[in-house]
């Protein structure tokens, strides 16, 4: 059985599919997904323009019973779709559950936005006169995702999108169609009238340029790395388009003489390798003041050196896999640049060879860091944390602004002065205080700077700005 594209409310075969392997054990293949080709990447984008003018009028009651429906499923269903996920994707069972149920949270906030669609009413300076401000949906809104939040990311695209009265076709990363699949799925079930949400499976290049690239398509929302982005962006906003975009992170923990030792542990091991470093917002570079920094290091390699690797199911792992070869060779690679670069591994950096044969590397802690070495700038996306001395606050504060990703940044303090200069001084979209960079809530802005973003922020009623337009409507009352 193949898993098909769902496009204008129908399950579409493709000409071609791809095999979903699971990559804590190459021998468990999750399942065949469909590919789409350009032609039902045009179908589906028609059915979402066919869709929209009836979808954009809807009750708002309708769409946020739908998205509510979608909620209630995904957060009933979240100990059976949390483990599809981590065979898909190798984050461990906990985790899996875990994004599963932030989806289904990202469902219900959006289905209560619905009913909250306000504008707002402005006194003229002119005698007489009325302007009101209105919030209407843009259109058709392609969404383009990556593998790391398979559900998650998804959600928090298609929520608001429906909410705010937009039709939507969703490309989902090639290596975990599964939880597109399955949340597509209940999107079939939930009332939502055919054509107003599409899912096409299928090739970056192809599906996702015919997304970028189609006049047909009003705005586009991506999630990937920062090469893949600045082709979508071009391509977008050369054609007149709207483009959001969050990429890359190499985020900064600051850690201060005066921290909390173990919670700043927490925080550097926690933030960063912790889910195999696949995370956009992992604190990767991290940047201690003289005082602690040998303590810290220190520390940082007992708690790494203990973590377990193993199968994303197993009860005993930590850590799962690395998603695939092809991350696996960035990871080795990095590790080696590295070495070369004189930074020292204080622990793992190894492939493993486990009972199952998987996607195992044992995660690192890189000592002897500097920050312009490459493997501190670039982003490699694996369990990679490398640790930098700096001589003292404003010369840590310059490091961790020294970057051109600015996704998020932590830093670890006592210091009530230090802890505000750092959120007021910090160049990044999101400041932590004695908490790893990685990990946010769904209900607040979420985004960051530089070269990590473009264009306005996700989730929480902060998404409204994307995934609608403003009217200003002027009335002269004549009798
Ligand atoms: P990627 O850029 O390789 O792919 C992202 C998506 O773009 C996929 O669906 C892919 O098929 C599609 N794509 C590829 N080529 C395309 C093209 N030419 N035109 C249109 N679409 C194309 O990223 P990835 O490997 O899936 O994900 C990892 C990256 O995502 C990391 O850089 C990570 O930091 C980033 N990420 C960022 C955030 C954030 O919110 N800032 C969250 C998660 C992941």
């Amino acid at each position: 059985m193949t898993f098909k594209n769902f496009i204008d409310g129908q399950w579409t075969d493709a000409a071609g599919q791809s095999e979903n392997v699971n990559p804590s054990d190459l021998t468990d293949i999750v399942g065949h997904y469909a590919s789409a080709d350009v032609q039902q990447a045009e179908d589906a984008i028609q059915a979402a323009r066919a869709a929209l003018p009836a979808w954009r009028d809807t009750s708002p009651q309708l769409r946020a019973d739908a998205l509510d429906f979608i909620g209630t499923e995904l957060l009933a269903r979240r100990a059976e779709l949390g483990k599809l996920l981590s065979r898909e994707e190798g984050k461990i069972l906990t985790e899996g559950i875990g994004e599963v149920t932030r989806a289904g949270q990202v469902f219900k906030f959006y289905a209560q936005e619905a009913l909250r669609i306000a504008g707002s009413h402005i006194r003229s300076v002119r005698p007489g006169i009325h302007v009101d401000v209105r919030h209407e949906p843009v259109g058709v809104v392609g969404l383009i995702t990556p593998w790391n939040f398979p559900i998650a990311i998804p959600a928090w695209k298609t929520a608001p999108a429906l909410a705010y009265g937009n039709t939507v076709v969703l490309k989902p990363a090639e290596l975990t169609p599964a939880m597109a699949w399955a949340l597509t799925d209940i999107i079939s079930r939930s009332g939502i009238p055919s054509g107003v949400f599409n899912l096409v499976m299928g090739s970056g290049r192809k599906v996702g340029g015919c997304l970028s690239a189609s006049p047909h398509v009003d705005a586009l929302s991506f999630t990937g790395s920062v090469a893949t982005g600045r082709i979508v962006r071009e391509a977008v906003t050369a054609r007149g388009g709207r483009a959001q975009q969050e990429m890359g992170g190499k985020s900064p923990l600051v850690v201060l003489d005066d921290a909390d030792l173990e919670n700043a542990v927490s925080c550097a091991i926690g933030g960063s390798v912790v889910s195999t470093g696949q995370r956009c917002t992992s604190n990767t570079r991290i940047i201690a003041t003289p005082g602690i920094h040998d303590q810290l290091l220190e520390a940082m390699t007992t708690r790494c050196r203990a973590l377990r690797v193993g199968h994303a199911l197993e009860e005993t792992s930590d850590l799962g896999p690395v998603v695939d070869s092809r991350q696996m060779e960035v990871n080795q690679k990095y590790i080696e640049i590295a070495r070369q670069e004189g930074a020292e591994i204080m622990c793992g950096g190894e492939q493993l060879e486990l009972a199952h044969e998987g996607h195992y590397m044992a995660p690192a802690v890189v000592g002897r860091a500097s920050n312009s070495m490459r493997h501190v700038r670039e982003e490699i996306f694996g369990p990679v944390v490398s640790v930098l001395k700096a001589e003292d606050y404003d010369h840590a504060l310059a490091l961790a602004n020294d970057s051109d990703l600015a996704l998020s940044s932590g830093i670890c303090t006592k210091s009530l002065r230090y802890a505000e200069d750092f959120k007021s001084r910090s160049e990044a979209g999101m400041v932590m205080v004695n908490l790893p960079t990685a990990g946010v809530d769904y209900h607040v802005p979420f985004g960051g700077r530089k070269s990590s973003s473009f264009g306005s922020r996700e989730q929480g009623t902060a998404a409204r700005e994307f995934f609608t337009s403003s009217k200003t409507c002027y009335t002269l009352p004549l009798s």
